[in-house]
Parts: C-alpha cells; structure tokens; sequence
C-alpha cells in the first residue's frame, strides 16, 4: 500500500446517513487524516429506484455536519470522478465488452425459466444451487437475449488477508460463474463496486461486515482483470442491546435525529469511534486524538453494542468542557428553532457560560434557559409560595437593595443580600430564593448572583415589579 493511502465512503443513497454508515466513514476519514492520506466519498446510485438526489443530499449534510470532510466526489470534484455511479455507465460497459473480447466472460442464454428450473432442482436434491455453466462454451446467438457471466476459475481457491477477520478463504467450487450485467446491459453491484475502487486507485476497502461475503466474488473480478486487488478491512455490525444488528426498533439510527436533538458533531465522533475501536479503557477523544490513535489493529473482531447513554454522557462532557462563545455558535439555530429572541453573541456566551454544566443536549440548554431570552410566566405554585406573605417583605427589602447599589456584580450584591439574611436572622436561601422566582419565573437557576448580574440593574427591577404585581400581598403564602 502506497504510504499516502487512499479510502472510500460509498453510500448508497437509499436513505439517511444512519450510525453504521456514519462509523464506516469516520473510520475511512480517520484512517486518511492519519496516514496523509485521501478520503474518498463516491455515491453509489445504481439502485434507480431507491436513490433519490435527496437522500444524497442529506447523507453529504451528516458527513458535513460531524465534520468528516472528502477530499475527492461529490461538489468537490477530483481526478477520477465522476464519483457518481449512476454517471459511470459508459465505463462499465466498456469494461463488460473488453471482457467479453478477451474471454474472460460470456454471454449467458440460459432464460430466467430454465435458471430458476435449475435452482428448483438443486433444492429438491438438497444441493447448493451454483449456475451449472452450461453457456460458457456456448457459440453466440446473436438473436436471443443475454446476461454477461464472469468466468470464475473452476477449481483453487479464492484468499485474502481481512484486516480485522483475518485470512478468508473460499474455494472456487463455491463460486459460480456470476452474472456482472443483466439483460438490460446494466452491469450489478459487485462488478461496479469493484471497477470503482480499481478506477478510484483505492488502497484499502474498509465497509461493513456485510461486505465480507461479497470478497470473495469481488476478487474474483480482479483477477480477470488482471489488477492487484485493494486491502480489505471488514468492520463488525453494531449491536442493539439485544445483540442483533442495530436498527431503528432499538433506537434513532439517523445521524441528523441526533444533530436535531442537540448532539454535539465531536460528541458523536467520539461516541461512533468507540463502538468497535479501542484505545486502553480511554473513553474521551478529542479529534485530534482519534486522528493520532486510530488503527485498524485495535477495531475489535466482535461487534459493539450501541451504548445509547454513553453517547449522553459524552455530550453532557463536551458542552460543559466547550468554551461559552464557540457553544453560542451551536446554540443559536436551537434558539431559533425554539422561537426565541436571539441575543447579541456575548449575552448568548454568558447564557452559555451561566448554564453549560446544567445540560445534556443543546436543546435541553436552552429549555432551561428560556427566562434568559424573554420574560417567561411565574410558576403559579412558586409564586404562590415566595411571592406573598413574609417572603414578600423579603423579596421589597431585596429589591430596594438592589436598587440602591452602586452596581450590581457580585461583589457588591453578596454583602448586600447577606446583610440582609443577617438582618432577619434567615439563612441566604430565604433571600436568594423569592429573588429567583421573581427573576426567573422558577425555582431552579444558576447562581442567583450571576442572574442579578446577567440581568443588570433595570430588568431586575422591572421583574420584580412585574411579578410582585401579579400576586397580590395577602394571598397567603408562608415563609417557607
Ligand atoms: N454502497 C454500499 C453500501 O452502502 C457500500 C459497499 C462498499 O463499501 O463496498 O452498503
């Protein structure tokens, strides 16, 4: 293998990008961004029926998104595109005529009858159906309808070496002569997959476990072709908890759910390195650090299971360990979705800064920081409680002293509010807390210094003048 590897991504655009995808092309990616080498993303879009330019869209979003930029394919172009199948036809065929001149394939008469006649019979007999070849010798027929068969070595053995499963070995007798264009003239998968990745100069082919049994048919094609075949590295399934391949009845399998959801793109880098890949017990990377670790000696021979709770942990981790103004830039388009007023970016980082530690996703930090972007409704039940009776008279005495400070950092307010607590022989909470209720509308918020601070002055007053006038003084509450 050349020292400058070249990987491919090549997803079939019949749907979203899904987790398994997204792991197969971050291992490519990280494999490439190690070694200095060349990512490749080639769309495989043969499947007419199923592929739809939407679907390609939105895979190219995912990839965007968790940040695995191609280096070669889709809008960026490169020397051997068009990285596009379904635009590749013309070399396909050229290929299927030059293996028919050379005779190394044949055309095949046998109609779908007598084929499935075939197949009846070898079931009957309780033998493994393989097309019995009775074209290969067969003179042209130029009137009658064909497929194009390749023509499998009849006896030997098929090997190669899988980086991740090891030495794979199937003989020959199990091959068949295999069909690589159908009777329209479309050449199939194994047979475009393979001109691509000659064609596309690929070094190592890393896909899915499901990819293994399609080797051996794919080498094949190599040597009638005569071209030293690529690496291959075969990666295990991920797991649902039950231990079946993962799918959607186990959790979200779309990688845009969990954009959507408020995950982190390094969260979920993270998280996908290390279903199948290890480094020690290490369980947080940063980019950098997976791009420095990665190798395939450490992807392990036995499928991961999707720890769906890690994936949590991991971005509670890495919102709290961002810094507040790079985390504004995550958080505005949640705002916005949210239907929230957009602050300036440096009171949207001071919210940020203020509630980083509280959240497990973007949108969860923004939920709960509602009050921070619009006055929000009081809780009915904590107004009840802190906003009239004793807790009131607390609340006037906290507003006048907040009024009367030369400012309204923290420094000033803490001796201030404590003072206060002082006065009245009550502990802190019994300040902080009707305080907080008139401020935020709840119970629960950061630091009630830092709310005092983020609000400033004014919007304080003009809070709790707006939420002592919504209950009235005598409503009954207690100082609690
Ligand atoms: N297009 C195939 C898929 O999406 C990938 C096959 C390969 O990587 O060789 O499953």
């Amino acid at each position: 293998m050349s020292n400058r590897p070249r990987v491919r991504f090549a997803p079939s655009p019949t749907g979203s990008l899904h987790i398994g995808g997204a792991r197969t092309a971050l291992f490519n990616w990280l494999y490439a961004r190690h070694h200095g080498g060349t990512f490749v993303l080639r769309i495989e879009d043969t499947d007419k029926e199923r592929s739809t330019p939407e679907n390609t869209q939105a895979i190219l979003e995912a990839l965007r998104w968790l940040g695995l930029d191609w280096d070669e394919g889709p809008e960026v172009g490169g020397p051997y595109g068009p990285y596009f199948q379904s635009q590749r036809m013309e070399r396909y065929r050229e290929v299927i005529e030059k293996l028919l001149a050379e005779g190394k394939a044949y055309r095949c008469y046998c109609t779908p009858e007598e084929l499935e006649r075939k197949r009846a019979q070898a079931q009957a007999e309780k033998r493994q159906y393989r097309y019995d070849r009775t074209c290969r010798d067969r003179e042209d027929q130029p009137d009658l309808p064909y497929t194009v068969r390749l023509k499998v070595p009849l006896e030997g053995t098929i090997a190669f070496e899988d980086r991740v499963y090891g030495r794979i070995e199937v003989s020959c007798e199990a091959l068949q002569d295999w069909i690589i264009a159908r009777s329209d003239g479309t050449p199939v998968y194994n047979f475009v997959v393979v001109l691509d990745d000659i064609d596309m100069k690929i070094d190592l082919v890393m896909r899915g476990e499901d990819g293994l049994n399609n080797t051996p048919t794919q080498l094949t094609l190599y040597q009638a072709l005569g071209v030293e075949p690529p690496a291959f590295a075969h990666l295990p399934f991920i797991l649902g908890p039950d231990r079946s391949k993962l799918s959607k009845r186990h959790a979200p399998v779309s990688v845009l759910h969990y954009r959507d959801q408020g995950f982190l793109p390094d969260a979920m880098v993270n998280f996908l390195a290390r279903i199948g890949w290890s480094y020690g017990d290490q369980e947080v990377f940063t980019r950098e650090e997976l791009i420095e670790k990665f190798s395939i000696e450490n992807i392990g021979k036995t499928a991961g299971v999707f720890p769906a709770d890690k994936l949590v942990w991991l971005n509670f981790e890495r919102i709290r360990a961002m810094d507040p103004a790079r985390l504004a830039e995550r958080v505005k388009p949640f705002v916005e979705k949210a239907g929230l007023p957009l602050p300036p970016d440096d009171r949207l980082a001071w919210i940020c800064r203020l509630q980083q530690d509280r959240a497990k996703t973007l949108v969860e930090l923004v939920e709960i920081s509602r009050y921070f972007f619009t006055r929000t409704p009081i809780d009915p039940k904590a107004g009840q409680k802190f906003l009239t009776g004793p807790s009131r008279e607390l609340l006037l005495e906290a507003r006048a002293a907040i009024e009367a400070a030369s400012d309204v950092s923290e420094a000033t307010m803490k001796p201030a509010l404590e003072g206060l607590a002082a006065k009245h022989g009550v502990g802190l909470g019994k300040i902080a807390q009707p305080l907080r209720v008139a401020l935020t509308g709840g119970t629960a918020s950061p630091g009630i210094y830092d709310v005092i601070e983020f609000f400033g002055r004014e919007e304080c007053l003009r809070r709790i003048d707006e939420a002592l006038a919504q209950f009235s003084v005598d409503s009954g509450g207690e100082l609690a």
